[in-house]
């Protein structure tokens, strides 16, 4: 294909463009591993980490065949540019906002609603307040946002619901304190308007609002203090327990080898909870492992009798957090 296009002209031109592509393969594989420029090529896979990795692809089969790829081979950041999703209500008590690489999910409560996240702040006028709107929800209504890790492209909504509609803000005591004393040499830019601090959310001390109880699960690794949230669902009338890692590494390039360990025992800890509380629903904050797209599309010409998408049966949710706990050995493996 690339003999024929048609801005291949001259032969020295045609070299260049043919290095310059080069560089930028080079460049994107370097991105793709988590990698910044600049650092040296990854190594070709190790026997070792071959072995893990057809580990994780038996594990996850075709049910989980993107997440595998997605956490073992090929991870990738969210990102700006990903596209909105249309605002959808995926359960009876629950709707989803945002885009592609990152959602929020809003949930009706007998004592008004809860939001888990808050997208970035330039995403309030853009997509979270639409959402609402295009939903027939009312933002007014939000009480509690529960935020899942302390970056800003989870809380920097936040700020806008506590001063506009009095929304209370509840964070890890971990990932306030990260946010409020950020460490040096971090993120480059101007930094995040944060929310002001309102609550702490710590495991074992249930959230409670109206008749909704959510268990908070203190998962650290992508940071100190992020959390994992169980929360029962209603579909077709049907409860159903559903849960949302919302601290997962997308890319582990910038995490530390400690950093990698602790994620690997938070999985390993979220697992128990999960099966402990019969989980079958999956959810994440941000669904690049597991496009939500389709699931969405699914919803919508979905029948009477038909599943809904979102449920995967307990078994299935716990081979997904395998896949990501043995493609997590295959990076800790990597860097040996
Ligand atoms: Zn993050
Ligand atoms: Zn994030």
């Amino acid at each position: 294909m690339m003999y024929n296009s048609p801005w291949l002209g001259s032969p020295g031109r045609s070299r260049n463009m043919i290095k310059i592509a080069l560089a930028y393969f080079a460049l994107m594989s370097m991105l793709v591993r988590g990698q910044p420029p600049g650092a040296p090529p990854a190594k070709p896979d190790s026997d070792a980490v071959k072995v893990l990795i057809a580990k994780a692809k038996k594990i996850g089969g075709t049910e989980w065949s993107e997440e595998t790829h997605f956490f073992c081979e090929a991870p990738r950041p969210n990102s700006p540019t990903d596209p909105p999703i249309e605002p959808t209500k995926i359960f009876d008590n629950v709707y989803v906002i945002g885009n592609q690489g990152t959602v929020v999910y809003v949930i009706q409560t007998s004592a008004g609603l809860l939001m888990i996240d808050a997208l970035a702040a330039n995403q309030v006028d853009t997509q979270l307040l639409p959402g609402f709107q295009k939903l027939g929800l009312d933002p007014a209504n939000v009480k509690i946002i529960l935020v899942g890790h302390g970056h800003a492209d989870h809380f920097g909504g936040a700020p806008h619901m506590q001063e506009h509609y009095g929304s209370k803000v509840y964070i890890s005591a971990a990932d306030w304190n990260m946010m409020e004393n950020p460490p040096p040499g971090g993120k480059k830019g101007p930094p995040a308007v944060l929310p002001k601090h309102d609550q702490v959310v710590t495991e074992g001390e249930p959230v409670v609002l109206g008749d909704l109880k959510v268990m908070p699960v203190a998962i650290p690794g992508h940071t100190p203090g992020s959390m994992g949230y169980i929360f029962p669902v209603k579909d077709n009338d049907k409860t159903r327990m559903a849960a949302i890692y919302a601290g997962t590494i997308l890319t582990p390039g910038p995490i530390s080898d400690a950093g990698l360990q602790t994620y690997l025992k938070s999985v390993a800890h979220f697992k128990e909870e999960t099966k402990k509380a019969k989980v079958d629903v999956e959810l994440q904050n941000h669904p690049l492992m597991d496009p939500i797209q389709s699931k969405l599309d699914r919803l919508k010409s979905r029948q009477p009798g038909q599943p809904n998408p979102f449920v995967v049966g307990q078994a299935n949710y716990q081979k997904f957090l395998e896949v990501m706990s043995t493609c997590t050995e295959v990076n800790i493996e990597r860097r040996k």
